[in-house]
């Protein structure tokens, strides 16, 4: 049992078969097992990136995260379990000093069943035997073919055949856009995409009620998908309703509570059902929702993982199993960022990561202190980021006062300046404070919306979609300028849902 390992959330990973284990390598396994417990809090998952994180096991992380911290991290503790600092911080931060920051771009697989809980020092060792070096006195003679060689045998080890994970930029392999999304995107006209809360309940009226809403004023919607592990209609359902009334919809696809079987089976799913964005998320951990809390260990994969395997299927048509996809899926793909997560750098090595994967746009947590949002653009721009993806900033436009302190003081990830705060405190009633909410968020917008490396908003006015038009008038910012795919036109008229006609904007 891992000595200094803390034990809550994720199980320690003990063999479940032996039957093909003699007593010796049941001996070995765990003398391996107290070693690597004391000095890299080790918990047997068999499957080791050591090398990659600095030598910090990830498997203490709560979520499992094997690529990279998640949104809601801080220096001081982790947002899952504040009795201890966040595994990642701690793995970036020896990362830094080690000077192995690069390596934590390579993109992790996911766990593979069959090594649960085994030893993997002998796993090496037979790597080693196998491809015959690298040479112990090579140490002497040629430094460099030694390290070649040494990376080489670690890289054969850590990444499975199904997985082959990387460090490098994948970019599509598709000419046409897929999505209205995308072909907006490319014209290089500031876009604007936001968010609609699917409805607690069985009737879809409220949702198509906020479709006609946003339907002239946004290229497309997202659908979150149980955020803050809190059951609704589920994403695709809700997508697919809003793509019947004739809107462009984002599915919100997380990790969370699925496998890699459903995850796979459900982007399927959407594309067979002409869903043509999919935002990829880990998700919020399962002790956010409202409970009773589900079994801890809920995450087979993270939002890395989820872009790289569902761009696999749409470029190189396979499954993760090996299958090929005869008629492979269209995907735009899309990931989340936190420019006020961690420390810029260490976000920029996160956006990486998901850009390299094969996230084609970002959408970005609320921005509230715009100098630190371009301090996370500068970050992405050193890395040469900015041509390979398109950067869509977050508004949440602030609907009271109470909100505000909500937003600034129990949000993880979100960073309100105090004066901002101050001038809703002092907005007076109900109303004033809106309107206040308002002028803020066209205050920046205006700034946003020339802001060079950024290339549209994601509007999250959840409950309270009705704002968006007005906040799209009165800003100027760009309709969809791409309103029909060219494919799409050459077929037969789809049948749309009717749905009710806009609000007028002097009525909210
Ligand atoms: S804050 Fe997130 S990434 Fe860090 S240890 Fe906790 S769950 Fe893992």
């Amino acid at each position: 049992m891992p000595i200094f390992s803390p034990r809550r959330y994720q199980p320690p990973f003990y063999p479940y078969s032996r039957e093909d284990e003699s007593f010796g390598m049941r001996a070995f396994t765990v003398f391996e097992q107290a070693l690597k417990g004391v000095f890299f809090g080790c918990r047997m998952c068999g499957n080791c990136i050591l090398q990659e994180t600095a030598f910090i096991c990830p498997m203490t992380c709560p979520k499992g995260l094997r690529n990279w911290l998640c949104g809601g991290a801080t220096p001081e503790a982790c947002e899952v379990d504040p009795s201890r600092p966040c595994t990642w911080y701690k793995i970036y931060e020896r990362a830094e000093k080690m000077g192995r920051t690069e390596k934590l771009l390579e993109i992790n697989a996911p766990m593979d069943g069959t090594r649960v809980g085994r030893e993997t020092w002998l796993d090496v060792y037979h790597h080693w035997r196998e491809r015959g070096g690298p040479n112990p006195l090579d140490l002497i003679r040629d430094r460099e073919k030694f390290n070649q060689e040494y990376e080489a045998l670690f890289y054969d080890v850590r990444q499975p055949d199904w997985w082959q994970g990387d460090a490098k930029y994948h970019p599509p392999q598709y000419d046409e856009p897929i999505s209205l999304l995308e072909a907006n995107l490319r014209t290089g006209t500031f876009t604007t995409s936001a968010e609609i809360a699917p409805p607690l309940t069985a009737s879809k009226e409220l949702l198509l009620k906020k479709v006609g809403w946003l339907k002239d004023y946004v290229v497309a919607a997202n659908f979150t998908d149980n955020a803050s592990a809190s059951p609704r209609m589920n994403s695709m359902a809700s997508s697919k309703i809003c793509l019947d009334a004739g809107m462009e919809p984002i599915m919100q696809l997380q990790a969370r509570d699925r496998s890699r079987v459903v995850i796979e089976s459900d982007a399927m799913g959407a594309a067979g059902l002409g869903i043509p964005n999919i935002l990829c998320l880990t998700g919020d951990h399962q002790r956010f929702g409202p409970g009773p809390m589900i079994k801890p260990d809920q995450f087979d994969m993270d939002a890395v993982q989820v872009l790289w395997m569902l761009r696999r299927m749409r470029d190189e048509g396979v499954y993760l199993d090996g299958r090929n996809i005869k008629e492979r899926p269209s995907f735009f793909l899309g990931a989340a960022a936190s420019p006020f997560g961690a420390p810029p750098k260490y976000e920029a090595i996160r956006a990486e990561k998901k850009i390299n994967a094969g996230a084609q746009f970002i959408q970005t947590q609320p921005v509230y202190d715009y100098d630190q949002f371009t301090d996370w653009l500068e970050a992405l721009d050193k890395r040469n980021l900015l041509d390979k993806v398109y950067i869509m900033a977050g508004l949440i436009p602030l609907k009271s006062a109470r909100a505000a302190h909500f937003m600034a003081e129990e949000v993880p990830g979100v960073v309100i300046p105090s004066e901002m705060v101050k001038r809703m405190d002092d907005a007076g009633d109900k109303d004033g404070q809106s309107e206040e909410g308002v002028a803020i968020a066209l205050e920046l917008i205006e700034k946003l919306k020339n802001t060079p490396g950024l290339n549209g908003m994601h509007m999250m006015a959840v409950h309270w979609e009705a704002i968006v038009p007005r906040l799209i008038e009165e800003s100027g910012l760009p309709r969809p300028v791409v309103k029909e795919l060219p494919r799409v036109a050459e077929e037969a008229e789809p049948v749309a849902e009717k749905v009710p006609a806009p609000v007028s904007v002097s009525s909210m």
